[in-house]
This record gives C-alpha cells, structure tokens and sequence, in this order.
C-alpha cells in the first residue's frame, strides 16, 4: 500500500516516524505493508531525517503517481493543501487530512470529489488532536440522534483562560505565558479570537447533524476582552470561564429543527465535566438522544498526538483498499437550516458598572423585566477608587434562559439608562438546566 505524506513539520514528521517504527505491526493489522513513496516539502534536503531522495517539492507529481494508494495532507494551509487534495482524489487515492481551516471551507467540494472517485476522505485529526471524536459521531453514534456537541477544542485559548483563572493573571500577561511556553503562536489572532474553534465546530456540527456547516455559518466571539474581573466574578459565581465551541440541534415551536454553532467564552459550573479541562487539554461532551452524555478527553494538539488520529484513518483506510471497499462517505440527508445566534436560548451573565444610589438596582431588574429577560440572580458590591473613596457600584445579573435577541435588546436598554455608567461585560452562562 504505497502512502504519500504531504509535509514533514510538527505532524507529518511523526506520521513518517510512525510509519517506520511500527511498519510490522501495521502490516499485520493491515493486511498489507505501508510503504512510504515519497514525502512533500518546501525544502528540499537530507538533513531532514527522511532519506533525501523520497523529499520532493513536486507536490502534484507525488500525488499523481501510480505507485501511491493513499496521500496524507498534512501541509497546512488552505492552499496548496486544496489543490492537492483534489487532485489527489481525482487520480484515485484516499486522502487523510488534519486541515481544518480547509475543511470547515471545503467540505462540499472534497466531499464530493471523493465521492465521484469513489475513495476515502479521512479527517479525525482535524478536531481536537488525539481524542477520537470524528468516529464516534460517525460510526459509534450513527443509529442514534445526536442534540448538542460541546467541548473545548482549542488549547491555547484554554491554556490563557485557565492561567487568568488560576493566578488572576490579565489576559496580555497570560498570552504571554502561552506564548514563552510554546502554547501559542507568534501571531496567534486565530486562536484568540476563535477562529480555529468556529473551523472545528463547523466540522463537529456538520457530522453531528447530517448538514454542511461552514465555518461562516458559524458565530464567533473570541477571548482577548475577558478580564481579571469576569474571572474573579465567575469563580464567585462557582464558575469557571472557557472558551466554548456548541454544536446544536434546535427545536422551533411547529416542530422545525435547526443547527447553531458558536464559539465564545462562557461561564461553566465548576462542577460541569468541562470546567475541570485545564491547561493545553481539549474535551468534547457530546449528548444524544439515547446514549445521554458521553466525554471525550485528551490531547488536542502537539506532533504525536495529531499523529496518533492520523494513523488511525490511514489504517482505516488501508484496510478499505485491501479489502475493495470504502468507509462511510459524508452524511448530508438532513440539510438542516442554520439557527441565527439571535434565536438562540441561553443564560446570560452581565456585569455593569452604575452610580451608588437607592432605586438603581429597582430600574436595572425592571429593563430586565420589560425584555422578558428573567433574573436568577444579582450581586451589587461598592466599587473604590486607589484611595479607597466609594465611586459607585457593580451590579452583576445572572438570568435564566433567555433569546439572545432579547438579551441583546436588554443590554443596549441599560446601556441607555442614566443611572448605568457601562455595561462592563456580557457573557454566557452555558452548562446549567434552568
Ligand atoms: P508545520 O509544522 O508548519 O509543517 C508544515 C509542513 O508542510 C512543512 O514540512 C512544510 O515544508 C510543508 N509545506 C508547507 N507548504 C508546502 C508546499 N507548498 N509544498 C510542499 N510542502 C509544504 O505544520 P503542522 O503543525 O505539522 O500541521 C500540519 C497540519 O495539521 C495543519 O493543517 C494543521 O492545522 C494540522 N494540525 C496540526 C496540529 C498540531 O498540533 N500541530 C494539530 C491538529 C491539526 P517545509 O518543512 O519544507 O517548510
């Protein structure tokens, strides 16, 4: 079985590292030896640990070739990664992927190319490094009903959050952390501001519902406004602050069901299985209708992990060439349409900033009231300036679900009042029943 490799970086040099160390045993499992024909890089050399003359740069030629059964795109960005997958499919290779920025665009095309080919399109690694969460949405959970798909999937972003908890930390300061430490990278606007998670959560909901989501479809909030304060504020709550990408299947009153997927820092409970995911972890819980909640936890990033779920769709789809057959092709039946975030239930924590006299917390809860936004809860605590003289007062609202749309009409309302300095924060409470 001859295998392509496209890349040889973080993930790519551990899948040739793999395919070397354990050729035995994957033949044996196979069915038949993985040998690798070639390898695609940028730079040509032989100080790359790969013997030079499998290196090439001539990515098209090495994924046309007819000695190649199955390419691993593992190069990066969207293109030239798009390219040569396709082309890899149109001349007859499954392909295996962890990209994706390019799946959460490209879905359609890839999916559909490899099914006019008829060959395996793979892509475990693409969500959440290591944890298998692909398959078992796929297959495991594929005679069941899958609701709502949660996790963390993002390690740099968890890594900051969990340091401005831990240590009250700013969130410059704790970037900075992530970044010494190797958890982000030299620009790292697609982790913070949540692009990475929204590709991901394009791809959960996309299997989880049966319907092509794009990372467009998706909506986005990152964390680089999430203070000391909303720290501090959600562990007085019995909170935690994380960084959340929500898969859902949402029911209308006439029985209509949509999909929402969001991304944005949320408060958990600390006694959620997700509040307790700390550092540069990921964890998905996934909830179905007859399966009930289910967690998946473990690497969601680094070379070998992402190169464990790779092995395993390149086994996967091995077996299917040795054996004549393929894999399940891209589920679409259901094309549910997307939920706008406006239509979305959820709880809500706002904290503002008003002036320190009778009546205001009365005029803030009657806002609430007006916009049928119930309140679960409301702390108001005085506020001092350096020398200590009272300067006004923090209120901070807990609500029960409620729209986004009428927490967002509430928000702007208080933002008009008179007795409301600012609007300090507004964040989602997730995790919670009521
Ligand atoms: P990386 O370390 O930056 O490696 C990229 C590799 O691709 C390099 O070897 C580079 O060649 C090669 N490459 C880039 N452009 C090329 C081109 N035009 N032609 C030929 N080769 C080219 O990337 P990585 O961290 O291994 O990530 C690879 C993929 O896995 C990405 O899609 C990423 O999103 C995904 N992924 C990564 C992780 C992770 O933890 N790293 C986790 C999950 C998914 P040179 O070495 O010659 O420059």
């Amino acid at each position: 079985m001859g295998v392509a490799v496209l890349g040889l970086g973080n993930v790519g040099s551990e899948v040739v590292r793999i395919l070397e160390a354990s050729a035995d045993d994957l033949a044996a499992r196979i069915g038949a030896p993985l040998v690798l024909r070639g390898v695609g890089v940028r730079r040509v050399a032989d100080d790359r640990g790969v013997p030079v003359e499998l290196l090439t740069d001539d990515v098209d030629s090495l994924v046309s070739r007819s000695d190649v059964d199955i390419v691993v795109e593992l190069m990066g960005p969207v293109e030239p990664a798009r390219n040569a997958i396709l082309s890899a499919i149109k001349h007859g290779k499954s392909v295996i992927t962890a990209n994706k920025a390019l799946l959460s665009r490209s879905t359609g095309e890839l999916a559909e190319a490899a099914e006019t080919a008829r060959v395996d399109m793979y892509f475990e690694a693409s969500v959440a490094g290591a944890i298998p969460v692909i398959r078992p949405l796929t297959q495991s959970l594929a005679g069941d009903t899958v609701l709502r798909v949660a996790g963390i999937v993002n390690g740099t972003t968890n890594y900051i959050l969990s340091e401005m908890d831990s240590t009250g930390a700013d969130y410059a300061s704790a970037l900075a952390d992530a970044s010494a430490l190797g958890y982000a990278e030299a620009d790292p606007t697609a982790d913070v501001e949540g692009y990475d998670a929204a590709a991901k959560a394009a791809i959960l909901a996309s299997i989880a519902f049966h319907t092509r989501v794009t990372a467009d479809d998706v909506y986005r909030e990152g964390i680089t406004n999430i203070t000391p304060e909303d720290a501090a504020a959600a562990r007085a709550l019995g909170c935690t602050i994380k960084l959340l990408a929500i898969c859902e299947r949402i029911s209308s009153r006439g029985g209509q069901q949509r999909v929402s997927a969001r991304v944005y820092p949320a408060l958990v409970p600390l006694e959620h299985p997700l509040a307790t995911v700390n550092g540069a972890f990921n964890a998905v819980v996934v909830e179905a209708e007859a399966a009930g909640r289910l967690m998946f936890y473990g690497q969601g990033a680094g070379g070998s992990p992402t190169a464990s779920a790779v092995m395993g769709d390149l086994v996967m789809a091995a077996r299917n060439r040795v054996q004549g057959g393929r894999g399940p092709r891209e589920s679409k039946y259901a094309q549910l349409a997307i939920a706008p975030i406006g239509d979305v239930q959820t709880r809500y924590y706002v904290s503002m900033d008003v002036a320190d006299k009778p009546g205001v917390l009365a005029t803030v809860a009657a806002e609430f009231a007006a916009h049928e936004v119930s309140i679960a809860e409301v702390r108001q605590e005085g506020v001092t300036d350096e020398e200590g003289q009272p300067i006004g007062a923090r209120i901070v609202v807990v609500t029960h679900r409620a729209a986004e749309s009428a927490l967002s009409e509430t928000v702007a309302a208080l933002a008009e009042l008179d007795a409301v300095q600012q609007v300090a924060s507004v964040l989602r409470l997730e995790g919670t029943d009521q």
